[in-house]
């Protein structure tokens, strides 16, 4: 493993992180995924140097150079993601099975939290077809097992949907801070990570959640205005899943 492997997997990183953007764009928008880029504020096209990860970001300065819009941060931040995940896990396994895998599973997270900030949704059908995927193809992975796979996303599922059952209970009328959408996303998770990681992955994501929500009420009770009254559980969800596996890869020897 030299350098300028390493260099060209952030690269790469870099790239794919522009690419989940163009999803995270496009998904909710129910638009068609192909064609040139346009700007996220006012639909003009983009130059080729605005395409650029990170990059063209920063050379505007985070405002669109079309119609001076500030540009969100979530994309930048998402390339950035992707790009230390994809050196991480190639840093710790080489160019191997698991690398592959835990990318895609990188992708699932920073694509399903960033669309769960964004727009407090998350499909049903690209979280529950990634765990399928996920499920189907843990048995080949070193470190981790179709019966831990499995396992995980069950527990995680059940957990979760006590979870949001007691959500149900505790808050009837009101819009619940907590949908049927995190307990899919549990589910991948669990399957994803596999049945030993399962609660330290998911713990990272709550305390996440904890010191978030702590923050806002703090922000609240100092009299800033425009605080939300709910947090996207999901999107920390994602990050605490992604922080963990950055942190210690599917375990087992490695
Ligand atoms: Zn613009």
């Amino acid at each position: 493993m030299s350098v300028p492997t390493i260099i060209l997997v952030a690269l790469i990183g870099l790239f794919v992180g522009s690419l989940v953007n163009v999803v995270v764009v496009r998904l909710p928008r129910e638009q068609q995924f192909g064609g040139w880029p346009r700007c996220t504020r006012c639909g003009h096209a983009l130059a080729w140097w605005q395409v650029l990860p990170l990059v063209g970001w920063m050379a505007q300065g985070g405002r669109g150079r079309c119609c001076g819009q500030r540009l969100h941060w979530i994309f930048p931040l998402n390339e950035l993601l992707i790009a230390s995940a994809f050196t991480v896990f190639y840093m710790r396994y080489g160019l191997s099975a698991p690398l592959f895998y835990l990318s895609f599973v990188a992708v699932v997270l920073v694509l399903t939290g960033a669309i769960d900030w964004l727009h407090r949704s998350i499909y049903t059908f690209v979280i529950l077809g990634a765990a399928l995927i996920a499920l189907a193809t843990a048995a080949i992975i070193p470190h981790h097992s179709f019966l831990s796979a499995l396992i995980g996303a069950l527990v995680a599922g059940f957990v979760f949907a006590l979870f949001f059952a007691l959500a149900r209970i505790i808050f009837p009328s009101t819009a619940v801070p907590f949908g049927l959408g995190d307990v899919y996303l549990a589910i991948f998770i669990g399957t994803a990570v596999g049945f030993l990681n399962l609660m330290p992955a998911l713990f990272y994501g709550m305390l996440m959640a904890g010191g978030f929500s702590i923050l806002l009420l703090i922000l609240r009770a100092a009299g800033r205005p425009n605080i939300p009254k709910y947090i996207s559980y999901g999107t920390f969800l994602c990050l605490g899943a992604l922080t963990y596996l950055m942190l210690w890869g599917l375990g087992g020897t490695s």
